[in-house]
């Protein structure tokens, strides 16, 4: 699985709809301070179903929804869609059914957010399970955030093999096994 475009709409700074193409190889950001950078990773950590503002820099999970500035008003939904290349079919199950995948994230102030799937409506967690199977996902180590090597370093050992297992694909295998226990 590859992905292929990041849309963003209403998304934090993005207030106009923003495509990013992301290439084979390296895709390099670069703007001045401020200018989104941060706010792009975010927007695909988002994507894939993560659930704590926190991490998205906000206090509540809505603070994603474009706030408004002087010269233009708050929007009311933000919306980022995820492309990914299955042409290999390494999707699982239940998402494997399109050479081309696109996974879509939106939030409605005062609504809470819906997730699709190549136009259908999906679970947040069908959307955790496809990207943490994938060894990729809201939480990978693939993305690192501002900061977060010196977290690392200083991490004690039960989190840092959290972030283990994570780059080993098998955390949803461990997500599953919680669920089961609790059933
Ligand atoms: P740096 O180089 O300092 O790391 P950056 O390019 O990573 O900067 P970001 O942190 O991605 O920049 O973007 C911050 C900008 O996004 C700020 O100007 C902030 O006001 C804006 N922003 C964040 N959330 C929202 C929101 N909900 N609505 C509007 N603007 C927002
Ligand atoms: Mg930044």
């Amino acid at each position: 699985m590859r992905f292929s475009k990041l849309r963003l709409n209403g998304f934090k700074s993005f207030v106009d709809p923003t495509e990013l193409v992301i290439a084979d190889g390296l895709t390099g950001v670069v703007g001045p301070n401020g200018c989104g950078k941060s706010n792009l990773l975010e927007a695909l950590r988002w994507v894939m179903g993560e659930t704590r503002a926190k991490a998205m820099r906000g206090g509540g999970m809505e603070d994603v929804i474009f706030a408004g500035t002087t010269s233009r008003p708050a929007r009311n939904f933000a919306e980022v869609s995820l492309q990914i290349d299955n042409s290999e079919r390494l999707a699982p199950s239940g998402f494997n059914d399109s050479d081309i995948l696109e996974i879509v994230r939106r939030i409605t102030r005062d609504v809470g957010s819906a997730y699709k799937s190549n136009g259908k409506d999906v679970r947040a967690r069908d959307v955790q399970m496809l990207f943490a199977d994938a060894s990729t996902g809201a939480h990978s180590p693939a993305l690192v955030r501002q900061g977060q090597i010196a977290e690392l370093i200083n991490a004690k050992p039960k989190a840092r093999r959290r972030i283990l297992e994570e780059a080993a694909g098998i955390s949803g295998l461990y997500q599953r096994r919680h669920e089961a226990e609790l059933k």
